[in-house]
């Protein structure tokens, strides 16, 4: 899939035309039941994009979305509503998805009416129940009768992961679902959104800046940079052999509580503005390996061994880059 925003700007550009904004560009993910993907790359790199492209909170410039194989058509009203509940999104922050001056158990009741038209308040309540037991709070009253500020940010995050239950969707994209959490409770709600995941066979988009934790939780991983899919393949190539100077760059830079005090961060510049992205490879202007195609002409996907795949001129079958290869091997 393709996104291309335009710029709002108050100073008109010099030759006419619209400036866009390259937030995602041909984009091609595949996510199946049962199975947790990782979304992984830095902030800017058009990961939250991407998730609210398949949530069908944007309409998409190019490209399509495809649900049990079938294309999906743009969906408003109805539609959409019918879309959602196969398709639900969860939110970084779950104090700003939720009414501040609603009762969890009104928001939830909201939830359950909508996705289950027809039920009575007495069913509606079985429903909310029985989910608030399904992700451990209990007893249930404990937690419906507040409001969002009176429960902590964890709370929160597992009812709104309840809400998203609500409506049974065979897939959740969960954008940074533990990112505003402390990092004591992380854990414990990425096993219960797996617990889930594997319990209902859905499909998961795991969206998260944090590789290692994509290693630990998913089974396959994706990496973003400046609106394109970089490396992509089973979590353990990715992470283990990562192909890309990129990834080989994020793990590099990620803390590793195993090198405490051990230097951590490399000085990787700044990613890219997606407006006028560099060139050929976008990475080109902070990759150590660059060669002068790079320069020039984007990378294609090259397949490596084991469903592995790399956007990255390092794996063309030339001299120059089995010679590159070389180095990067060092
Ligand atoms: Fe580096 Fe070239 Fe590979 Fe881009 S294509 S990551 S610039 S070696
Ligand atoms: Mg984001």
């Amino acid at each position: 899939v393709t996104k291309r925003f335009p710029v709002r700007s108050v100073v008109p550009r010099r030759g006419g035309g619209r400036r866009m904004v390259h937030a995602v560009e041909n984009v091609s993910l595949s996510l199946y039941p049962g199975r947790i993907t990782a979304l992984v790359g830095e902030s800017g790199s058009g990961k939250s994009t991407l998730a609210r492209l398949l949530a069908q909170l944007h309409p998409l410039t190019g490209g399509e979305i495809r649900l049990h194989g079938r294309p999906v058509r743009p969906a408003r009203g109805r539609a959409f509503r019918a879309y959602t509940r196969e398709v639900q999104l969860i939110l970084q922050d779950p104090f700003a998805s939720f009414n501040p001056v609603a009762t969890v158990a009104s928001t939830l009741r909201r939830a359950v009416a909508l996705h289950h038209p027809g039920t009575s308040r007495g069913e509606q309540d079985a429903v909310i129940d029985d989910l608030l037991r399904q992700i451990n709070l209990v007893p249930a009253r404990q937690f419906t009768e507040k409001y969002p500020h009176e429960l902590s940010g964890g709370q929160l995050q597992r009812i709104s992961i309840a809400r998203a239950l609500t409506a049974s969707p065979a897939v959740f994209l969960a954008d940074e679902p533990v990112s505003s959490l402390d990092v004591s409770i992380r854990l414990g709600i990425l096993n219960l959104l797996r617990r889930l995941t594997e319990e209902r066979n859905a499909a998961m988009l795991y969206v998260t800046h944090d590789i290692a934790s994509a290693r630990y939780f998913a089974a396959d991983t994706a990496v973003m940079y400046a609106g394109e899919v970089v490396e992509s393949g089973p979590s353990e190539a990715v992470t283990q052999r990562a192909a890309h100077p990129y990834t080989q760059l994020l793990i590099s830079s990620a803390p590793d509580p195993s090198r405490a005090g051990a230097p951590r961060v490399r000085d990787i510049g700044q990613p890219p503005s997606l407006i006028d992205p560099p060139a050929g490879c976008r990475f080109h202007p902070r990759c150590p390996f660059a060669m002068d195609r790079c320069t020039r002409e984007a990378p294609p996907a090259f397949d490596l061994p084991g469903g592995h795949a790399a956007r990255c001129w390092l794996y063309a079958d030339t001299p120059e880059a089995r010679t590159r290869r070389a180095q990067n091997a060092d």
